[in-house]
């Protein structure tokens, strides 16, 4: 599916349940493809991009940066805390601040490199043991701690269970968010985008639907 597709999709939803146009904002996760597809997206004009590898985000967007004005780089996966200093400096949001030792070490780079990307706290919404976030209910204690250390926290991110209905945990995730004065809601992908939209994601992360079946080799 192409990227006009995608957008368009989006604004259809939007409408759909009544939401202004263009409040949910398309991030193109470009993590595993190949060059000359991430340079034909942004070529198209789009600026967002998710990548969930420190390592690899570091190998082609610093030299993407260089020829594109106005990219905005959002971390997804998880970060050791001994990549944060480099991830801090590469990318603009940080989507998965989920541990104490984690908010401190951010806490204590903010202040040394004078700057801090937009944080997002993942929310593991369906308490996987497998994956990364902190517990629903352990979420607003963690918020608070966030918040005591300085940091902003502008919204919630979640991976929802692959075999559950994802409306429910993207309804949780809006719900959590709600009660914490949080404005922005990171969640649903290719196969639950729409969804997502319908419960108010202000971000939707899209790989495989824009840029193709991913090729691990
Ligand atoms: C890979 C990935 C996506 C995109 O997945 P698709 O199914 O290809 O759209 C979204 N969010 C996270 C956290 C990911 O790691």
């Amino acid at each position: 599916m192409a990227l006009s597709d995608i957008l368009q999709k989006i604004r259809d939803e939007e409408a759909r349940v009544g939401r202004e146009a263009g409040s949910t904002r398309l991030i193109a996760v470009s993590k595993v493809q190949p060059l000359d597809r991430i340079v034909s997206v942004l070529d198209e004009g789009h600026r967002l991009f998710g990548e969930n590898k420190v390592q690899e985000a570091a190998g082609k967007w610093p030299d993407l940066r260089a020829r594109y004005e106005s990219i905005e780089l959002h971390l997804i996966g998880p970060l050791q805390t001994n990549k944060a200093r480099q991830a801090m400096e590469l990318f603009d949001a940080i989507e998965t601040v989920d541990r104490p030792k984690l908010a401190k070490t951010i806490a204590r780079l903010a202040e040394e490199l004078g700057h801090c990307p937009k944080l997002f706290v993942q929310v593991n919404t369906g308490e996987e043991e497998q994956k990364a976030g902190v517990m629903p209910g352990d979420a607003d204690a963690f918020i608070a701690d966030c918040r005591d250390l300085g940091l902003t926290i502008a919204g919630l991110m979640c991976i929802p269970p692959v075999d559950e209905e994802p409306s429910l945990h993207f309804a949780l995730l809006a719900k959590i968010a709600a009660r914490n004065g949080l404005d922005e809601l990171s969640m649903g992908m290719s196969g639950d985008f729409e969804k997502a939209v319908a419960q108010g994601a202000t971000y939707v992360r899209v790989g495989s639907a824009i840029f193709g079946e991913r090729v691990y080799d």
